[in-house]
């Protein structure tokens, strides 16, 4: 038995591909996690997942890990800015409820999508507002060092006084700093100085507000995240992950206040890791671009919750991935076919890491020995087995785990005991739970209703041709337009009163 390959990831910080080695024994691993003033959408699922995927490969590699996700449920503005108002005093007002309704009520919605997609569960989810007495500390330690300086809007970072500011983004040059911030703010030296504190406004009292030495107001939104993960992890952790928006301001910002703050001359966090975009009709799946579907919503439209997981995994995590109907269509058949696959192997043993998948494969292969005399089965399952940790090994590429997986299903040399063996050393790091997905819960269950204007119109389209076609006596045609019928999961009927259609 080995270790299997070296883990490699890229790294942000630095734009390589490098080894990951854990500074202890533990591994501490940050999600910036969900604003809770609306529901989450298919977008913001991506980094929850991808997040997920390298939890659960640093569990394949034997590592102890200790997983955060932050909640935030103040102090983050509209549109990301410094000043304004907060998105949770926004959604409060616009749904006539008070701001811990708000933040329950969606933070619940969170934890639901989280447990549908089968998302290991974090080891903490700290509430930025439980936090605020432990910003105002950080925040004055860093005024104490000279890192800021007081506006009437609040207590800001002064990013000319930490060199390093923009590394992460590789923003250097002062053009660049320019560009990466639009908002006004009176008084700001440097337009990427940002908000440790955002004071009152006058006359306009906040719902959450906080006393602090800089006066009434609530903490920046960038400060939660530097304080509870070094609250729950300690000083300096592994690993740091979030989308790739984070990349270019967030991340910079958390960089600079936490090296400020602990200036002990060490890089804060040594991996970061950042998962791309979802595409909605080749822009980016936003909450301000509005619409951007829920899981819900695909829930509602028949689709599986493991099939959406499925069509993430099927793309890299670093690449940008369109999300279409046909995209899903085609992940839940897949999956579908998994399932049954799997079906007639179960129960498959539980496997969480390398070694114990090496250790099930090595007593199926002495049973199998003693059974039926010398057999091919180890090396092929010792094969299979390599493949899946060279893939998630090599920067997390689950599409190339996924086809290891179908290859291994496809190899007469692997016995149904190997298999077991590999199916459930592939989901400990897929996690689609394939030890009991039921392939009848994977059918399209889409009705009319569900289909768009011009879906309907298109059917109906065919339909009429098919009609025109059989009065025609043109029945190579009408067979024809049938078949395309009965791809997209149209039935038709011919009745006394002309032809029905409904969806199978
Ligand atoms: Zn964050």
């Amino acid at each position: 038995m080995t270790n299997g390959h070296q883990l490699r990831l890229y790294n942000s910080l630095g734009r390589r591909v490098e080894d990951f080695i854990p500074s202890g024994d533990v591994t501490g691993m940050y999600s910036c996690g969900p604003t809770v003033y609306v529901y989450p959408h298919l977008g913001n699922m991506r980094a929850y997942v991808s997040a997920d995927t390298v939890r659960r490969a640093l569990r394949w590699k034997g590592y102890q890990v200790r997983h955060v996700v932050n909640i935030t449920d103040v102090g983050h503005a509209v549109a990301d800015t410094d000043t304004g108002e907060d998105k949770m005093e926004v959604a409060a007002a616009r749904e006539r409820r008070s701001v811990l309704e708000i933040a329950e009520f969606y933070t619940k919605a969170f934890f639901d999508d989280i447990a549908a997609l089968n998302i290991l569960p974090a080891d903490e989810y700290p509430r930025a507002s439980a936090y605020v007495p432990q910003m105002i500390e950080f925040a004055s330690v860093l005024e104490a060092r000279g890192y800021t300086y007081r506006l009437p809007s609040g207590l800001y970072f002064d990013t000319a006084k930490f060199p390093r500011y923009g590394e992460l983004a590789q923003l250097h040059a002062e053009g660049q700093l320019e560009a990466a911030r639009v908002e006004q703010v009176p008084g700001r030296r440097r337009k990427t100085d940002f908000a440790l504190w955002r004071a009152e406004e006058p006359g306009r009292r906040r719902v959450l507000r906080w006393d602090s030495p800089w006066g009434w107001g609530a903490p920046g939104w960038h400060l939660e995240c530097s304080v509870m993960s070094i609250a729950l992890l300690g000083p300096h952790f592994d690993i740091h992950t979030g989308g790739v928006d984070h990349r270019e301001l967030h991340h910079v910002n958390e960089i600079a206040q936490s090296e400020a703050y602990l200036a002990d001359g060490k890089p804060w966090v040594r991996y970061w890791l950042h998962n791309e975009f979802l595409q909605l009709g080749g822009a980016k799946m936003a909450k301000s671009a509005g619409g951007a579907p829920l899981l819900s919503d695909l829930v509602a439209a028949g689709y599986h919750p493991a099939a959406f997981r499925l069509f993430l995994l099927g793309g890299h995590y670093r690449s940008q991935l369109d999300f279409t109907t046909a995209a899903l269509d085609a992940a839940q058949a897949t999956l579908r076919r998994l399932a049954a696959r799997i079906q007639p192997l179960r129960p498959l043993p539980a496997i969480e890491t390398l070694t114990a998948a090496q250790a099930a494969a090595a007593q199926a292969a002495a049973e199998t020995l003693a059974a039926a005399g010398p057999a091919a089965a180890a090396p092929a399952v010792a094969r299979a087995l390599d493949d899946i940790d060279d893939a998630i090994s090599a920067d997390f590429n689950t599409p190339r785990l996924l086809a290891a997986l179908q290859d291994a299903l496809r190899d007469p040399d692997i016995t149904p005991d190997g298999l077991r063996t590999v199916v459930a050393a592939a989901d400990a790091l897929l996690g689609l739970g394939l030890a009991t997905l039921d392939p009848a819960d994977l059918e399209q269950r889409r009705s009319a209703g569900d289909l768009t204007a011009g879906e309907r119109h298109a059917i109906d389209r065919l339909v009429a041709e098919r009609t025109q076609a059989r009065k025609e006596r043109d029945w190579d045609r009408a067979d024809q337009i049938r078949a395309e019928l009965d791809n997209l999961g149209v039935q038709v009927t011919d009745t006394s009163e002309g032809p029905v259609w409904q969806l199978r």
